[in-house]
């Protein structure tokens, strides 16, 4: 890990939590929750003793944890977990509408699924500030405060209003949408506002900050500097940056060599091999962004266009439920389950399914281990901020024979280059690029997967996380001397 400039103290402040304890009948179970921030976040706040804030939201949560504190890992307690407990009118006016129906779908550019209202925006506003007060009473004398995503967008400004001694960070982990399409948001303004709370604020992309920049411009006419990335407010300069987020590739590696997931792997590579089959994957939340009904619809163009893939070509579809408590999400699900049958009905033969879909999530080495396995994977967002299963598939494929099929408008397509790009709304488009992938030679291949496995070793989730705190820790200590 390593950071240059390892921080004396850091309060991370997410909505999502980072061990959740479940209840079944009496057992009580306690999980760490997956996720790239969770696992470069949680070593750092183990070794400097931190404090985690996050939403309490697993069913156990309260009972392990009455006064909203616990220490963990639970097997060698290092750090404070300080849970914010909501009540379910909190969870459907913060959680479900203002960030899922509101901020998550305006933020994607999908207005006709943006939803807002003041009463939404109220509850948004209240649990932002439950979570600042419980911050403002743990968080030592000139500490650093590392906040996240769209969930949180009004915490930064909360916790300087309270505790103005401290540093703070801010990173919007989703896209940030052009302003005519942002100022669609009745509460635009107080969100800028908001976010320009932190001292350094971070996007995925330089399109991301670019787009965020004219928001504050236009929406609230506060100096910019573009050059620097600077905004002035008031007496205060906040720095807004692109902070690609990654994944941990030397972990992945690990992973997939380890005896269990290489034999699994192999296994499965064999069995495609013997039904000379080319096996394809897609891993997502049945999440309307991700584009999966598109990629469907182009699998279809594919096996009409190019009849000779028919028995040749099996595409694995693992589709997790997620937000299942939104009506659009469950629709989703179950059309995505009606074109996938469809589309079997439509092409098999034989024992041969041209689609395998999975309605589950797999846990992290099998997942690892069928990017391993794979000859190709599609990723066909509509938006993402970045897309984190792009950069796995790429860190998993060891033997450098895959193709990453990867749609230009997700963030990570600002930085694999070496990916065979398609327009997730171009059935025909995307079904060209994947028989061009298909048919590209194996050296040709294995060089892309190379340079691509090379870029994310220069830049690992570690890098991320040491950026952004170092340049926080800098902030603090800036405070700390004045
Ligand atoms: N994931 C997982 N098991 C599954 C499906 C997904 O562990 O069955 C993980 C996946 O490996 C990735 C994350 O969930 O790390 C999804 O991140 P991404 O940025 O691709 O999309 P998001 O879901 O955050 O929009």
């Amino acid at each position: 890990m390593g950071s240059q400039n390892t921080p004396r103290s850091l309060v991370v402040v997410t909505n999502r939590e980072p061990y959740i304890d479940e209840k079944t009948g009496q057992t009580v179970r306690r999980l760490q929750t997956a996720g790239g921030v969770v696992s470069a976040l949680d070593p750092l706040l183990q070794k400097i003793h931190g404090a985690w804030v996050a939403w309490g939201s697993g069913s156990a949560d309260r009972q392990t944890a009455p006064h909203g504190m616990m220490m963990v890992p639970p097997h060698a307690p290092q750090y404070e977990l300080h849970r914010v407990f909501l009540s379910p009118e909190e969870v459907n006016g913060y959680y479900n509408r203002y960030a899922n129906q509101g901020l998550w779908p305006l933020s994607h550019m999908l207005i006709e699924r943006t939803q807002f209202s003041r009463e939404a925006f109220h509850i948004y506003r209240a649990v932002n500030l439950k979570f600042a007060r419980r911050v403002a009473q743990i968080a030592p004398e000139h500490g650093a405060v590392f906040s996240h995503d769209y969930h949180l967008a009004l915490f930064a400004r909360l916790i300087r209003e309270m505790r103005p001694d401290l540093a703070s960070a801010h990173f919007w982990h989703i896209p940030w949408p052009p302003f005519a399409i942002f100022r669609l948001c009745p509460q635009h303004q107080e969100i800028v506002r908001g976010l320009l709370g932190a001292d350094i604020l971070g996007f995925q992309t330089p399109q991301d900050v670019d787009n965020f920049l004219t928001a504050v411009e236009r929406g609230l006419k506060y100096p910019v500097s573009r050059e620097d990335g600077v905004v002035v407010v008031g007496q205060r300069q906040v720095q807004v940056r692109a902070y690609p987020i990654s994944v941990d590739i030397t972990a992945i590696e690990h992973m997939v060599a380890t005896p269990r997931i290489a034999r699994w792997s192999r296994a499965i590579r064999h069995r495609a091999q013997k039904e000379n089959v080319m096996l394809g994957i897609s891993v997502d939340r049945a999440d309307y962004t991700k584009g999966i009904l598109q990629r469907l619809a182009a699998l279809d163009k594919f096996f009409e266009r190019y009849p000779q893939y028919r028995e040749r070509v099996s595409f694995l579809q693992v589709v997790v439920p997620t937000r299942t408590e939104v009506r659009e999400y469950r629709t989703l699900y179950q059309k995505v389950t009606e074109d996938s049958e469809r589309i079997n009905l439509k092409y098999s033969r034989n024992a041969w399914r041209p689609i395998i879909h999975v309605r589950r999530s797999l846990d992290r080495p099998r997942l690892m281990g069928l990017f391993r396995a794979a000859d190709f994977a599609m990723v066909s967002s509509l938006f993402d901020g970045m897309n984190l299963v792009a950069k796995e598939f790429i860190s998993a494929q060891v033997d450098n024979h895959g193709v990453l099929l990867l749609s230009e408008t997700a963030g990570a397509a600002n930085e694999l280059e070496e990916a065979f790009n398609f327009n997730p709304l171009d059935a025909g488009n995307f079904a060209e690029q994947l028989h061009q992938a298909l048919t590209t030679p194996l050296a040709e291949r294995s060089r892309r997967i190379r340079v691509m496995r090379e870029q994310i070793h220069r830049h690992t989730i570690y890098d991320w996380m040491n950026h952004i705190v170092s340049a926080l820790e800098a902030v603090a200590k800036d405070y700390a001397s004045r």
